[in-house]
């Protein structure tokens, strides 16, 4: 039985997914949620394993609903996707990160910025107008946003991703491709993508220590990224023995709960340099 507020926040995931007419209520008030302030960005460092820098954020996206507490962002993107919803919130999201860039500019902090996209923002076409927009608007360099694109969403219409990534790459914004290994891409298609970074999957990352299968796997994932002139993110990094690994295998950036777990604005700050803000 659910007797306190957490433990009643776990059996409503897994309901969640069942009653249908809860998902078309979150639905539509996921519009609502966006003017309303109930979305908040957390922050995840990206480590530059040979510099031993931060280098980067990701930025993640969270929802306080205010009768269902927090709801995690794999529960209502996908229905963010379904409703159309994704544009608004997209837009949300780098106008947020772009925002939070320029605000620890001003503290002399300076940290790219990594937003995830959705399929439908790559299929619709007015993603690139945007961007431009309002990178302009915040008076920011092209290199200080990247985007994060999963390869399912860039398999689902290759034609038009490779159409807006074109666009995006001649404006100078950083192109990430994410969960990469999970998404049964053929390279043909990929070597066309102007991409900058591939993000190796935390499922091949997670168990790196014990599977010999997932070490075949990255070690070649991260040569293959490289002849194909691309640095490489593994995400999933829980431990400091998967870390050395990985810096062995000759990766670029790590990022995971070793290193810290997706932080609000005001934690990351504190996180990041204590010393430096005193
Ligand atoms: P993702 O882009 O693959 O993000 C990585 C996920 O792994 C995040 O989950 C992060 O919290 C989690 N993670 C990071 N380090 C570790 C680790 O060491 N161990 C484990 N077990 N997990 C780790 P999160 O924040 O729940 O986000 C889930 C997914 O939701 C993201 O997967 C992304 O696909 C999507 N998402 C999040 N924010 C946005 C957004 O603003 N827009 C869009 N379109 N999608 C978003
Ligand atoms: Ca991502
Ligand atoms: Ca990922
Ligand atoms: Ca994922």
């Amino acid at each position: 039985t659910c007797k306190d507020k957490h433990v009643h926040y776990l059996c409503y995931q897994p309901s969640l997914n069942k009653h249908s007419l809860l998902r078309l209520s979150l639905m539509s008030e996921l519009r609502a949620a966006i003017l309303d302030n109930q979305l908040e960005l957390f922050y995840q460092p990206k480590l530059d394993i040979e510099q031993q820098k931060i280098v980067s954020v990701e930025c993640l996206v969270r929802w306080h609903h205010p009768e269902h507490g927090f709801i995690q962002p794999d529960e209502f993107i996908p229905l963010a996707e379904q409703s159309g919803h994704i544009r608004a919130l997209t837009e949300w999201a780098i106008k947020t990160a772009l925002a939070q860039h320029k605000s620890w500019l001003k503290q002399g902090i300076e940290l790219q910025m990594a937003v995830n996209i959705s399929a439908v923002d790559l299929i619709d076409l007015k993603l690139p107008a945007l961007v431009a927009q309002l990178m302009s608007s915040h008076g920011l360099s092209p290199h200080s946003l990247k985007l994060e694109v999963t390869e399912s969403a860039v398999m689902a219409e290759p034609d038009q991703a490779l159409q807006a990534l074109c666009m995006l790459n001649q404006m100078g914004i950083k192109l990430s491709i994410d969960d990469f290994g999970t998404g049964f891409s053929s390279m043909a298609q990929l070597k066309k993508m102007p991409l900058d970074e591939l993000k190796i999957d935390k499922s091949f990352v997670l168990d790196l220590n014990n599977d010999e299968d997932d070490e075949v796997i990255v070690k070649s994932t991260v040569e293959l990224a490289h002849n194909l002139g691309l640095s490489v993110v593994a995400e999933g990094v829980e431990d400091l023995l998967t870390l050395n690994k990985l810096k062995g295998f000759g990766c670029d950036i790590a990022q995971g709960y070793f290193i810290a777990k997706p932080m609000t604005a005001e934690n990351f700050i504190a996180w990041w340099d204590p010393v430096r803000l005193q």
